[in-house]
């Protein structure tokens, strides 16, 4: 690379993805020169998520983004399934007010939607550099981190701050010691296809209108390891996958396709994907560990957000991150032009970025559902539960006459016995679901 600034920058962020084109916007828009590294020919090529992205957010980039966001479908229904091998019951909540304007959750493309934000800190003023790795920290004679080198001739980009928004397993973050413990418990692993379909068939088959989307979250869908599936529809295709705890994946030497294929083969998903063909296969980590596995946000001269701090939610209910990283973002970008404003880029200097986290969602829900990821994934919840519901449900609607109909009370303690649920695990987990969803 021909220096890009023999001087430097105000700050060099590493990764254009939705965390690091948010603080380059939230640098440039504050007067900073700011240059996105990224290790893709363009951002959003390397990226892999489910695919839908909740857009509020947006808001402080573009007040009118749902004008301008290469938008798939919007989701106006959602859908949580909770399975067994051959049953299933949902709760299937419909908003038509989801299908305007602000609107809810959207399914979108990571390459499009990346390239999307990324434009919008480069009309901010930043640069963007892609096909380019940064390759480790450089440090001033004090410690202070102040640059990144890259894999470029000449590639060294020194700055004020340095913004880790490297993704999951963050090198940078690692490399600046910020991470006191990164086992493999803290991690799932997505799976993810998308299968080729006619938007007509998907509007017929799944309910739904011209530009509307439906989001399906599945629990009790990766048999013996903890995890759940997915189904959302795009345009003219469908996003299919599971995500699954790294650990119990490792231990089951089941193949992570294997557990898509059977995903796809539930009698209550095989029909919403007849016909369908695919179009391609991703993996990627996930940070599931919540709150309490994320590293120091800050060190002197260096900043980290989105999910190279661990900051994807997911708590059963919710699988969000996107959000949580343009949310961190903007935070980092904010804090890291006042520090520079102030001249303090050392880690007390820079200390204004948690205190935002913490007075927005990125830490508020993080810290409020810090007990979720242990819960979500237990044992109960993961391979008992799942099956009492399906059982109480279908022995509810089965009519067995000449028998009278038994009570409500009689069939869950037969469906709990059967299962081996006791009324002091009811009574445990629901104290812990009443403490963590509080
Ligand atoms: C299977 C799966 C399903 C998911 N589903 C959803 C969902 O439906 N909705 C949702 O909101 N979230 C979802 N997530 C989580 C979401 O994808 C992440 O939380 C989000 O992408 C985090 O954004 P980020 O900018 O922090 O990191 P990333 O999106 O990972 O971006 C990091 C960027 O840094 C670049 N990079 C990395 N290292 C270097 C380097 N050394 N030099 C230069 N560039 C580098 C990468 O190429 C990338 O562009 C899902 C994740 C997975 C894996």
């Amino acid at each position: 690379m021909s220096p890009l600034s023999p001087a430097g920058f105000d700050a060099v962020v590493v990764g254009a993805g939705p965390a690091g084109s948010a603080a380059a916007f939230a640098l440039a828009k504050a007067g900073r020169s700011v240059v996105i590294v990224e290790r893709g020919p363009y951002p959003g090529s390397k990226n892999v998520y489910g695919g839908v992205v909740y857009g509020r957010i947006l808001d402080q980039i573009d007040p009118e983004w749902w004008q301008s966001v290469p938008v798939q479908r919007w989701v106006v229904r959602r859908s949580t399934m909770v399975l067994t091998s051959s049953q299933s019951v949902s709760v299937d909540v419909r908003s038509q007010a989801w299908g305007g304007p602000p609107h809810n959750g959207m399914t979108i493309y990571r390459a499009d939607f990346d390239s999307w934000l990324a434009g919008k800190a480069v009309a901010q003023g930043a640069r963007l550099v892609c096909s380019t790795v940064a390759t480790g920290l450089i440090r001033d004679a004090s410690g202070r981190v102040c640059g990144v080198s890259t894999d470029r001739p000449q590639g060294e980009l020194r700055a004020k701050v340095v913004i880790a928004a490297d993704g999951v397993n963050s090198f940078l973050a690692k490399s600046a010691g910020l991470y006191r413990d990164s086992s493999a418990s803290h991690f799932t692993l997505g799976v993810k296809e998308v299968l080729d379909m006619d938007p007509e068939v998907i509007e017929s088959r799944f309910g739904l209108g011209g530009r509307e989307g439906l989001d399906i979250e599945a629990l009790g869908a990766t048999g013996a390891i903890p995890g759940g599936g997915f189904l959302y529809t795009n345009h003219d295709s469908v996003s299919v996958g599971v995500v699954v705890a790294l650990d119990g994946l490792a231990a089951s030497r089941r193949r992570p396709e294997e557990l898509v294929a059977s995903f796809k083969a539930h009698p209550s998903i095989a029909p919403y994907l007849r016909n369908s063909t695919l179009r391609e296969y991703s993996a990627h980590l996930i940070p599931e560990g919540g709150y309490d596995t994320m590293p120091d946000l800050v060190a002197d001269g260096m900043l980290v957000a989105g999910d190279a701090a661990g900051m994807t939610l997911a708590s059963g209910l919710w699988l969000e991150g996107v959000n949580f990283a343009v949310g961190a973002g903007l935070a980092a970008g904010r804090a890291a032009a006042a520090a520079i404003e102030a001249g303090d880029t050392t880690a007390q200097g820079l200390a204004g970025y948690r205190r935002q986290l913490e007075a927005s969602f990125v830490l508020a829900d993080h810290m409020r559902l810090r007990r979720a990821p242990a819960l979500v994934l237990s044992d109960r919840v993961q391979g008992v539960y799942n099956k009492v519901l399906c059982d109480l449900a279908e022995q509810l609607f089965t009519v067995d006459n000449p028998a009278p109909k038994p009570g409500l009370l009689t069939l869950a303690r037969r469906s709990m016995a059967k299962h081996g649920l006791k009324f002091r695990h009811l009574a445990k987990d629901g104290l812990e679901a009443a403490r963590t969803f509080r």
